[in-house]
Parts: C-alpha cells; structure tokens; sequence
C-alpha cells in the first residue's frame, strides 16, 4: 500500500503576520519499493513535505493517507502506527543524538515501541549492520567522539532500529565529506536493493541521476514535476529557470550536442555518456 497526498496545503502560523504558505495543493502517491528523489531550490517546501509523511505535520488542508492510516486537519489518527511505518531522517539527525552512548541513541526509539531488552539489542545490532558499524567497536562509545558520516549513521541506524517500511531522508548527505557523503549514498542504495522504499531528498543533481528512477521538483511551494528522472532532466532550460541544474554528465551532452555531436541528451551517468561518445566517435567519418 502506497503514501498518498491529496490536495495537500500547509501553512505555518496561519492567521498571523508570519503566515508562511509552505505547501500549495500537493497531489503525489509514493509506491512500495520505489527510489523517488525530491528536489528543489531552498525554501521551495522539501523539508515541509516530507515531514507529512510521517505525520510529524499534519496538512492545513488536505490528506495524507498512509497505507490505510489518513492524516488530516480535523482528524485524529493513530500516529505512533504512522511512525513505525515511515522512518524520517531529518537533516543534520546528529543534532538529535543525546544519550550517552551510540547503544542508547539508537535504542531510544525502539524502547519507546516498549520492546523487550532482548528485542532491542537485536534491532540495535541489525541496525548499525545495516550503516555498516561494528557493534563491538562502536555500541558503547559516546556519539559525541565520532566523525561528521559516523553521527549521521548512528542517527540514520536510530531510525532504522524502527523498521519501518518507508525511509524518508531530508538530505542526509549535507555537510559530509566526499567519503562521508558516498558511504551513506552506498548504505541507501543497499537498503533499497533490499527492497526498502526510499524518499530522498537532494541538493546533489549528481546523486539523484544515479540513484533514482523517480524524481519530484518542487518550486514555490508547488510540485512542477514529478516523472521519469530522465524525463526530468531533459528539461533543461526550465529547471535552470528555477534555479536547479542538471547532472553533469547531461550537461556534456547538451554541450556536444550544440557542438554538431549526434549523441542523445537524456544521458545520466558516467557509464552512460561513455557509451553514448563512443558510439558517436564510431560513427563519425574520418576526415578526408
Ligand atoms: P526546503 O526544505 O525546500 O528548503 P522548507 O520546507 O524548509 O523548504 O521551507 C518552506 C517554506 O516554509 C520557506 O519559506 C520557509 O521559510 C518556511 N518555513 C519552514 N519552516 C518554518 C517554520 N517552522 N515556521 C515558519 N516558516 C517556516
Ligand atoms: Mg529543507
């Protein structure tokens, strides 16, 4: 069962002279074991969406309806049931980490489902398999002692400890480094290979290429596309309009297609522009 949105508006502090029109009728369904990637400038409404994918904001206006569970204004709905079932990675999660051991942190929520210790420690260590950090060497540490991509794991492993069937990431790979960055980008890809849906949401124009089939772009509040990734980006002109770019291998193509190369733009990775130049190389005429 899919997560649906229908006519979805959100306002933060309506009626007030900060009333900031964040959501502007957003009509989207996510599927089960889909990669959707979701983009858009600052501020287009990203982090507003995906924060009513698991109830932790209810729509102005509207309904969320999560697997048969709705969420709406005036509706009361049982959202702990919403919470096991879409995990939600905020940006910088770090900032959350609080208990004195990665053990505990990644523990906090599974104890509150008011699991048994036994329960716990086996989805703590499921878990942090699952962000590729070695039970032994890493369960009692203080979160506080490790790296930038270390946090991030143990806060992405927190919500995994959850299982839900959903993983929601609002930008999980902000401020990494280049490794730091490309770990986590393995471990979801992985996940989701393991047939986890994943919502992720991206400034890297590069990393939703590669990753997604699906992507959403929001501008202004509003959703301007949603559609085939590949679809997406063959429209170039109208997302540098909006101010996103495009991945930088389709950039090339668009370059040497100007340039009187016969090669096609709706290229996405590496591998692919390679073929793509070689192709175009084979066929082209030597000079006589
Ligand atoms: P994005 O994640 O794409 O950068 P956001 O969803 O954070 O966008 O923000 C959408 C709009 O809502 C922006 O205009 C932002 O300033 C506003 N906004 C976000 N959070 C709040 C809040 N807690 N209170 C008031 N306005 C907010
Ligand atoms: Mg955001």
């Amino acid at each position: 069962m899919p997560i649906i949105l229908e006519n979805v508006d959100y306002i933060y502090q309506p009626g007030s002279p900060y009333e900031v029109k964040a959501l502007q009728n957003i009509n989207l369904v996510i599927n089960e074991g889909e990669f959707v990637g979701l983009i858009g400038h600052t501020g287009s409404g990203k982090s507003t969406l995906v924060q009513h994918l698991n109830g932790l904001l209810k729509p102005t206006k509207g309904r969320v309806i999560v697997d048969d569970q709705e969420i709406a204004a005036t509706k009361k709905t049982n959202l702990k049931e919403v919470r096991k079932k879409v995990g939600l990675v905020f940006q910088y999660p770090e900032h959350q980490l609080f208990e004195e051991t990665v053990f505990e942190d990644i523990a906090f929520g599974p104890k509150n489902l008011g699991l048994s210790a036994t329960e716990i420690k086996k989805r703590v260590k499921k878990a942090m398999q699952m962000v590729h950090l070695d039970y032994d060497k890493y369960h009692s540490l203080s979160p506080f002692t490790l790296s930038g991509g270390e946090k991030r794991r143990v806060a992405i492993a927190g919500v995994l400890a959850m299982e839900p069937k959903y993983l929601v990431l609002d930008e999980p790979t902000a401020g990494l480094d280049p490794r730091g960055r490309d770990e986590i980008l393995a471990q979801i890809e992985e996940l989701h290979n393991q047939g986890m849906t994943v919502v992720l949401v991206s400034h890297s124009m590069d990393d939703v290429a590669r990753l997604t089939k699906r992507l959403i772009v929001m501008h202004h509040s509003a959703v301007v596309y949603d559609d085939e990734t590949r679809k997406v980006f063959s429209h170039y002109e109208s997302l540098q309009e909006i101010g996103l770019d495009i991945p930088t291998v389709t950039k090339l193509m668009f370059r040497l297609k100007e340039k009187g190369w016969s090669v096609r733009q709706d290229v996405l990775t590496v591998e692919e522009a390679k073929e793509e130049i070689l192709l175009a190389l084979k066929e082209e005429k030597p000079h006589a």
